[in-house]
Order: structure tokens, then sequence, then C-alpha cells
């Protein structure tokens, strides 16, 4: 089963742990030690399987396909008549349509018409195609010499009853509810959903419908981050915005706690406020790191509140979504049961602007990737890169990823590109 789950003072025996500059790598890696999947399975009709996660293999109850059947629309024969000959004239006796087999069997010197997904009747071994055959009444000619076996396809091809078609972890997408149909189940075991509390913290924050005053903002993150959440189809619980005060913020920590399994906030863990969250954590529960060697999303928090995972992401709109989909994506994935979880599609492609880049730790810069006349792919970025940007994000389909050691870039370099578009 399970490894035990580490305790922080075991990872943080490592020689390399810098919980105030966590290399991304490393920080996925010190995530990935925590992370157990959610074990609660339910049975659920398979409509409604849809974007969950299956929680125990699909097995096919018969052989798929369950009889051997044509792969083309022609004339089922047997081999011995025609194979190697041209020109054989055989007496058609019947039709198989998909749905509608031919009772009888076909015998020698006769042929019977069958159309795709047609069953083979008894006798017939081969399917001529109708292109390659003469047809005048039941007179059916044969050219081409076919080979034995030809355009049929086997009871059992795709899967024999008993094997596993679908594996434990996989996401149910359009094509595995069609699959499952497929195999005539009505139902299949899925995980439990996994439950996500987010709250923000911030004084100058407000919601929709209240007037701004002097220096307030809209809380735009609870929207982003439940739009992401409701994207991988967890269950999000919404608690709103949370004032910077302790006492405030203790409760809401410990409600968020109490409720679900992972708790995300944004904000907050910045230099100033950082230190009474940081001293909250440290009481609440435990902290694997505070900052990360990124841009951007420097601050980004991840420990475990109770029986939680806690992501503290920043507070600037455009952080947030990067430290999500770097972080806390894959991580909600492997807890809602995904095995394996493919990260998001990394491409080559030739960066059309220079790019300004200290170097020291990894930039996710926003980028716009078009397919470029060679076949290839070129990006360029979607303009001003701060991090309170938040339309560089819905301009943005790609993320261009420059690696710790990179510094500026000339105008032509290629660049590891992270695609959005139809993941996120
Ligand atoms: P903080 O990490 O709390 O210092 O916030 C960094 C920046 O992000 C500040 O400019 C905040 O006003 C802004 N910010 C924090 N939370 C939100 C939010 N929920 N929606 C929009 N902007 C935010
Ligand atoms: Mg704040």
């Amino acid at each position: 089963m399970n490894d035990p789950t580490p305790t922080i003072r075991e990872l943080s025996c490592a020689d390399d742990y810098d919980p105030n500059s966590m290399p991304v790598a490393k920080a996925r890696q010190f995530i990935r030690t925590f992370l157990r999947p959610v074990t609660g399975i339910e049975r659920s009709a398979v409509r409604a399987a849809l974007g969950r996660v299956l929680a125990e293999d699909v097995i096919s109850p018969f052989d798929v396909p369950a009889h051997d059947n044509s792969a083309m629309d022609g004339y089922a024969v047997r081999a011995e008549d025609v194979e190697g000959k041209s020109d054989v004239t055989l007496r058609s006796v019947g039709s198989s349509f998909a749905g509608v087999p031919y009772a009888g069997s076909v015998g020698p010197g006769e042929c019977v018409r069958i159309m795709t997904g047609g069953v083979v009747p008894a006798g017939a071994d081969t399917i001529v195609m109708q292109e390659h055959v003469r047809a005048a009444g039941d007179r059916v000619t044969i050219g081409g010499g076919p080979r034995k076996g030809q355009n049929l396809r086997h009871a059992g091809e795709d899967l024999a009853r008993g094997q596993v078609a679908l594996r434990r972890g996989q996401p149910v997408r359009p094509a595995e509810i069609g699959l499952i149909a497929s195999l005539g189940l009505g139902e299949v075991a899925v995980y439990r959903k996994l439950r996500v509390a987010f709250f923000s913290t911030g004084d100058e924050l407000r919601s929709i419908g209240t007037p701004l005053g002097e220096g307030q903002i809209y809380d735009s993150n609870r929207y982003t981050i439940y739009g992401m959440l409701a994207r991988l189809g967890v269950d999000a619980i919404d608690m709103g915005v949370v004032r910077d005060d302790p006492a405030l913020l203790e409760t809401a920590f410990r409600d968020a706690a109490a409720i679900a399994d992972v708790v995300i906030t944004s904000g907050g863990v910045s230099v100033g406020e950082a230190d009474f969250v940081k001293a909250l954590l440290d009481r609440l529960g435990e902290v694997v790191f505070w900052k990360i060697a990124m841009k951007p999303g420097r601050p980004l928090a991840y420990g475990r509140i109770g029986g939680a995972h806690f992501f503290g992401l920043p507070g600037n709109p455009v952080s947030v979504m990067v430290t999500f989909y770097q972080f806390v994506r894959d991580a909600l994935l492997t807890l809602m049961g995904v095995d394996p979880v493919a990260p998001l599609p990394v491409l080559k492609a030739t960066c059309v602007t220079a790019l300004k880049k200290a170097p020291g730790r990894t930039e996710f810069q926003r980028g716009i990737l078009s397919p470029d006349a060679g076949g290839g792919f070129s990006v360029r970025v979607t303009g001003e890169q701060g991090s309170g940007i938040l339309r560089s994000m819905s301009e943005a389909n790609c993320f261009i990823i420059l690696p710790d050691t990179q510094g500026n870039l000339a105008a032509g370099t290629t660049v590891d590109v992270q695609v959005m578009e139809g993941f996120i």
C-alpha cells in the first residue's frame, strides 16, 4: 500500500532544503511526497461519471467485438475458392447486414453480401471489398486474388472477455463513457469528489455588488480559483473574503481544514503579512516551504493543517493562476485519484520577441503560441508581464518557461512552452 507520509522534520534534514527559496522542481517533489489519493469510492451512473476518476479497473464482460465481422462493404467468401486466383465467379446466397446476420453457412462456390459490421457467416473466412467485385444478379465475379482473412475484424480483437478495458486512476472523459457504455455497463466505481475550500485574504478586498472605497479592489482571485477548481471537477467550497486579522484568519483556517481535503488561500503570504500567517500556521499545522525560486509566484506556501493540505497562493492575480497550474493542479489530480497524472504538455517554439530575464529563478511568462511557416511553432509574449495584469492570462494560450539558469534572451531563441489551450 502507500508509504507512510514523511514528516516535515525528515524532509527538512535534506541538504538542499531551504523553505525560503525552493527551486520549482524540488518544491513539486516535496509536495508529491505528501500526496495520498482519497480512499472513498462511490458507484456512479455512466453519464454522471463524466469528469470523475475510476476507482476500480473496468473489466470487459465479453469479447469486443463479440463476433468476427466485416471491416468493409463487400462479399464474405471462402478463401480456398478464391485465393491466388483471379476472376472466380461465385453464387451469392444471401446477405449479412450489421445487426441482421446471415442464418446459413457459406458452402463451396458460394458467397454472401456483407456490410461493414455484419457478422461473418459460418464457412466464410475472408471479405472481398465491393470495389474488387463485379456482380450480375446472383453471379459475383471476384478479381484480384484476395488473401485469406482480409478485411475481417476478429471477435475479441479489441478486448477479450475478462480483460481490463480501463484502469483505475483513469479520468472519465467522453471516450471513456462511450467505452463503458459499449461494454453494456450502467455503473462504474469512481473516487469520491475531492473537497477543496478556498478563501481570499486582504483588507482591501470587496465582493461584487459593493461599491469600492478608496484603495479597495474587487476580489478576483476567488473567481479564478473557483474556475480552475470547477474545471478539475472537485467540490469547490467558497469561504469568501477574510480580513487580515489573526483571530479571523485562525477561525477560517480551522473551519476550512475541518471540512475540506485541501485548503487554498490567496494573499497574505508575502513579506509583512506573512509573519502572522506563518506563526498561525506553525501553530495550527506544519509548513513545508514558503517561497519558491520562481516568477511570478515567489511567495507560495505549502503545508498541512490538521488532515488537510494547505496551499497559500500569492495575492497577485497572475501569480495565483501560475502557481495553481504549476503546483496545485497536479497535486489535486493526484489527490483525486488520477494515475498517472499527465503534466501539461511542453513543446519547443521559436520565441519571436527578445525577453528580459534574470538568472536564479524559473520564470513563467505568458505567451501566445501559433504555428509558423516551417511547420513548427513560434511564440510571443503577451506584452507587459506584471503579476497584477490578469489580462495577460486571458490573452495567453501558453506559458513560456525560462529555467533558473537562463538570462536575457535574444529574439529567435528556442524556448520551452507549456500549452494551456484545451487543458486549462
Ligand atoms: P498580498 O500577497 O496579500 O500582499 O497581495 C498582493 C497583491 O495582490 C496586492 O496588490 C493585493 O491587493 C492583490 N490581491 C490580493 N488578493 C487579491 C484578490 N483576492 N483579488 C485581486 N487582487 C488581490
Ligand atoms: Mg494581502
